[in-house]
């Protein structure tokens, strides 16, 4: 993959070699792959295809007095203070946890809950990611490009409404119903519909081309540092809450940034040293027929083989209940990617059919009592299993990943917002000039 921005002025340092003079003194980057160490802003090592990584300064995290995210700033990768009160939250859970005999079940929501201290307006744990990689681009002057279906562009949306910051947001029209906000949108969105026949991949492929132009910066994926470490507060939250890190960690997973991101996460609270020298064991579900990663994992191979774990995957696909959990380029195999965080943690995947998310999912409501998504569903269902079959002890800490929830909870507070395309593409090969000057309305 390649990711643009050339024209913005900040991308200058992304060129320099790794002897230039810091630029950032809060972190540096080294690659998880041969540890080179770099002072500037990049996305890719120069020698491998390895994932980098943010080492901070601060070997002690301390928190910030905010509310929400913010509070973990010594270790996200932005200068400016992040002062919304959106984050993720910490409890421990009681009927649930009574339900399945675990006497120290804990969970992070990462949605809207007030009764709760929860204040994800976008209601998922992609807003974690959206505040800091847009916090690092405000200095810059660019343009926010990125394809999502879903979650990922209501919370960039959101953040760019908040922050003025502009975003371009490809989206396939099959995702155009999932594009609301909680607030009025503002002109810092521009929201890009494609054509009926398109699908997620064509909106990828259209996103690349914006995101080449003059000003313009693809947001970068997994390799983006600022969308990891943001995801990476879920675990932090967690630590300090429980005053150590946890013994398991349950999500479920499409590309598993998140994965990921609570591993690395982990390996910084063990440098800490306040929180115990517990390397937490991932447990990573996918949901079934399309678990491409499961399969791999499961046959033991580093690669995944597009026959053997993904068949006909357009097909599979349409067959999930938990349908975003479904990337066909899940950063796996990559040096520091979520083969990587499975074998360093002794991990766990699983494979997770719809009907055993749906149950979960209802049981997880009627317990806790807030609505959650189907991929959180797919994580209850995960930890049921884990339990059945013996994978985690009733003393031992988990940390169970509620990735999404409380819309229906947000729908008593607020009404939410349509976000109206900006422009209409009828394929990933349309003139540029068409979208972003024109507003040709669907
Ligand atoms: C994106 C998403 C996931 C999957 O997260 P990854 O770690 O990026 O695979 C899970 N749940 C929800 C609600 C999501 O939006
Ligand atoms: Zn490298």
């Amino acid at each position: 993959m390649t990711y643009g921005g050339q024209a913005c002025s900040s991308t200058v340092s992304q060129y320099h070699s790794a002897l230039s003079i810091p630029d950032n003194p809060k972190y540096t980057l080294v690659c998880a792959g041969c540890g080179s160490v770099y002072f500037d802003d990049r996305l890719k090592c120069q020698e491998d295809s390895a994932l980098l990584r943010t080492r901070y300064a601060k070997r002690q995290i301390e928190l910030k007095d905010v509310l929400g995210m913010g509070k973990f700033h010594d270790w996200l990768p932005v200068n400016e203070l992040i002062t919304s009160d959106s984050g993720p939250i910490t409890y421990k859970c009681t009927e649930l946890a009574a339900e399945l005999g675990l006497n120290n079940l804990y969970i992070s929501f990462n949605g809207y809950w007030p009764e709760r201290g929860a204040f994800i307006k976008t209601c998922s744990f992609k807003e974690l990611e959206a505040f800091p990689t847009i916090q690092k681009l405000k200095s810059s002057g660019c343009s926010l490009v990125l394809a999502s279906a879903g979650n990922t562009a209501r919370a960039f949306a959101h953040v760019a409404a908040q922050t003025g910051v502009k975003v371009y947001i490809v989206v396939p029209e099959s995702g155009i119903s999932r594009m609301w906000l909680p607030e009025e949108p503002t002109d810092a969105i521009h929201l890009i519909q494609m054509g009926k026949n398109c699908d997620y991949t064509d909106s990828i492929h259209l996103a690349e081309r914006l995101a080449s132009l003059p000003g313009m910066r693809a947001e970068g994926g997994a390799r983006n540092v600022a969308r990891r470490d943001g995801m990476g507060t879920v675990m932090l939250d967690a630590a300090l809450y429980m005053g150590r890190t946890p013994d398991h960690y349950f999500q479920a997973i499409g590309s598993g940034t998140g994965g990921i991101a609570s591993w690395e996460a982990s390996l910084r609270l063990l440098e800490d040293g306040r929180f115990g020298s517990v390397l937490p064991k991932l447990h990573l579900a996918q949901n079934l027929p399309f678990a491409p990663m499961y399969h791999a994992w499961k046959a033991g191979r580093r690669e995944i083989i597009q026959d053997i774990d993904m068949p006909d995957p357009k097909k599979l696909i349409h067959e999930m209940y938990a349908d975003i959990l479904s990337n066909r380029e899940p950063p796996y195999s990559i040096g520091g990617g979520v083969y990587d965080a499975l074998r360093s943690t002794d991990g766990i995947m699983y494979g997770i059919t719809n009907s055993e998310a749906k149950s979960a999912q209802h049981l997880f409501e009627r317990y806790e009592g807030i609505d959650i998504f189907p991929p959180a569903g797919v994580a209850v269902a995960s930890l049921m299993e884990a339990v059945n079959n013996q994978k985690v002890d009733a003393e031992e800490h988990i940390l169970l990943n509620i990735t999404g929830g409380g819309v229906k909870r947000l729908e008593m507070d607020y009404s939410p917002h349509k976000i109206e395309p900006a422009a209409y593409a009828e394929n990933a090969h349309v003139p540029l000039d068409e979208i972003i000057h024109k507003k040709v309305l669907a």
